[in-house]
């Protein structure tokens, strides 16, 4: 896996290989790949992964993606205002963009996700910035980055840190 994509904004596709994985296996719909790939994984990894049986994939509620050193990512365990998680693995499963659905490959919990209303503006900005490692949008109030006292981004403000950086011009608007 790269883990430093330059062209785009990555998520289960890029990290996973998923596209290729559907090809092999005749499938034309990525989420059940993702889903059948997750199988196959937690199948190959879960005594690795402290769990007797393979876990079952079952369906956990809804996430907020954000983007985390160049990737697409969710929380398999929403932060609490007191400190403590909610339930869930802590791990950061990528979502599949097109589908909007994330699996978390070490516990088996599938996520409907949700992204910004402003993703494909707070991309373009995210590009603009030569280091993949400096792409970063939390953007929603739960990440705990804004539990410790840190204001939600927004593709607006992610323009702002591009001009401040002299990165304006590739910002987009
Ligand atoms: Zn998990």
């Amino acid at each position: 896996m790269d883990h430093l994509l330059r062209d785009r904004i990555g998520g289960a596709r890029e990290a996973h290989g998923l596209d290729a994985y559907a090809r092999a296996h005749g499938l034309d719909d990525l989420a059940e790949a993702y889903r059948r790939l997750a199988r196959e994984v937690l199948a190959h990894n879960h005594l690795a992964l402290g769990h007797a049986a393979p876990p079952q994939l079952a369906h956990a509620g809804t996430r907020r993606a954000y983007v985390s050193g160049g990737w697409w990512v969710v929380r398999c365990a929403e932060p609490r205002p007191d400190g403590s998680w909610g339930p869930g693995c802590r791990n950061c499963p990528h979502p599949e963009v097109g589908s909007r659905i994330a699996v978390c490959l070490t516990c088996g919990r599938v996520y409907d996700v949700e992204f910004p209303a402003d993703a494909d503006a707070a991309e373009a900005a995210l590009l603009a910035r030569g280091n993949p490692r400096t792409r970063n949008y939390f953007w929603h109030a739960s990440h705990p980055l804004h539990l410790a006292g840190g204001r939600p981004e927004t593709a607006a403000s992610l323009r702002r840190e591009n001009r401040a950086r002299g990165l304006g011009r590739r910002g987009g608007r």
